[in-house]
């Protein structure tokens, strides 16, 4: 059957037509789309705000291959290094030569594989929960969870400084949010005191901020949550891996995963996969597996997703070294970052914000670095706030320490001709 040209469909006035490969397609009608979003776009360059993708010729580690250049890398989550570990490697490799590349369809279709179940009992148990629940991502996770749970009537309280995913969770919900000051129980206790007595209350807060790395302070949290009858839900996207004597993250080293309503982690940083998961009780995850319309509607993590996971929940189980090496990095640089004369945000973990102010100055420091063979790109508004510019160095389990020293040099003359330091 002959198949009729779009350019006949479209009635394109101009029909002058490019060819790629796949054929001839139509020269693009225009709607004013072009004419809006281009000045937009000015907008946020002229504020230093528009943001760019540089492409990575390499696999992930601690030195990556940008412009035909290695440098090192201090900015991914991938803080023990398991990205490229080959075991995952092989592990994700066996899954795809086994069971092929894409699970087909949503979990509760034809999605779930044996796997799947064998990652959520590992899962579980690195969290110190009765089961877990595997979504494509944290945002997935997030938005789904928070909205399952909560529904108009309802009323939720979230820290100030909560991952966007969390944010729009609260807004999908259409409960009444109420955001408090970050890490400041005596705030939120505040609010919940004066919330209506009507209706479910659900606290939601990170464990480790994901900008700041500073720690929430969960045992009060928890306290607070246990007095006024709300629920509690923790985003441990950067402690899982990193915190906990297992690595299962705060709430395990707080002893505190009998108390936690929900706990989300996801598998993309630490455990150097894609996909997230909420551990809980077992009637919490039957709940979501019907409800989290993100879990319900979109397909299951892939065979080789699931199976690299599986190995790194062992690695992070199993050599506790490497969270030793990551946070004796991080200890270090920490240190002569701050001997150097930069300003580090109040950190707890291994995410270290070195903390510039001026949006332009931040981009400048990054720019300078990358000349120096470092990559660390600069972190500005919306995603911190407006004034608190940065650059987040996060150090990984796999720099050599040679890495860090050529680094800390690069920091201390990048700094001086950014002016960042005087
Ligand atoms: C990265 C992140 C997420 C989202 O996880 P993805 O798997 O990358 O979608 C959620 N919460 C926090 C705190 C994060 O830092």
């Amino acid at each position: 059957m002959q198949r009729r040209p779009h350019v006949q469909i479209y009635r394109i006035q101009d029909a002058s037509v490019r060819t790629r490969e796949c054929g001839r397609f139509p020269r693009r009608v225009m709607t004013g789309l072009d004419d809006t979003l281009g000045p937009r776009l000015a907008q946020l360059d002229a504020n230093h705000l528009r943001r760019s993708l540089k492409t990575i010729s390499s696999g992930p580690g601690p030195r990556i291959w940008i412009g035909g250049r290695e440098v090192v890398q201090l900015c991914s989550n991938d803080y023990l290094g398991l990205a490229a570990d080959p075991r995952l490697q092989r592990a994700a490799a066996d899954a795809v030569a086994r069971l092929g590349c894409g699970a087909g369809s949503s979990r509760l279709v034809s999605g779930t594989m044996d796997s799947h179940a064998d990652l959520e009992r590992a899962l579980a148990e690195l969290k110190m929960a009765d089961a877990s629940l595997v979504f494509a991502s944290g945002y997935h996770a997030n938005i789904g969870v928070v909205s399952a749970l909560m529904g108009s009537g309802d009323t939720i309280f979230s820290d100030q400084r909560n991952h966007a995913s969390l944010i729009d969770g609260c807004r999908l919900s259409r409960a009444s949010t109420k955001v408090y000051r970050h890490v400041d129980p005596e705030h939120l206790g505040q609010l919940l005191s004066a919330a209506p007595t009507a209706g479910q209350k659900l606290i939601v807060t990170e464990t480790v901020f994901s900008m700041d790395g500073d720690v929430a302070p969960l045992r009060d949290l928890v306290g607070l949550a246990r007095h006024w009858g709300a629920w509690i839900l923790v985003d441990e996207a950067h402690a899982t891996g990193v915190f906990g004597e297992h690595g299962g993250g705060v709430v395990q080293e707080s002893g505190l995963a009998a108390e936690v309503d929900v706990q989300v982690g996801t598998l993309g940083k630490a455990l150097g996969s894609l996909g997230a998961f909420t551990a809980g009780g077992r009637l919490l995850v039957d709940w979501l597996t019907n409800a989290a319309r993100t879990f319900v509607y979109s397909t299951a993590l892939p065979p080789a997703a699931v199976a690299a996971a599986r190995v790194a929940v062992d690695v992070v189980r199993g050599e506790p070294e490497r969270r030793q090496r990551l946070w004796d990095h991080a200890t270090m640089m920490r240190s002569r970052l701050t001997d150097c004369g930069f300003r580090l945000g109040p950190t707890c973990s291994p995410i270290l914000p070195l903390l510039v102010g001026d949006d332009a100055r931040a981009l400048k420091l990054s720019a300078e670095l990358f000349k120096r063979g470092v990559f660390v790109p600069a972190i500005r508004p919306p995603t911190v706030p407006p004034g608190t510019s940065r650059l987040r160095v996060v150090p990984t389990a796999t720099h050599s320490t040679e890495d860090i020293e050529t680094a800390l040099e690069a920091f201390a003359d990048a700094g001086r001709v950014s002016g960042v330091l005087r």
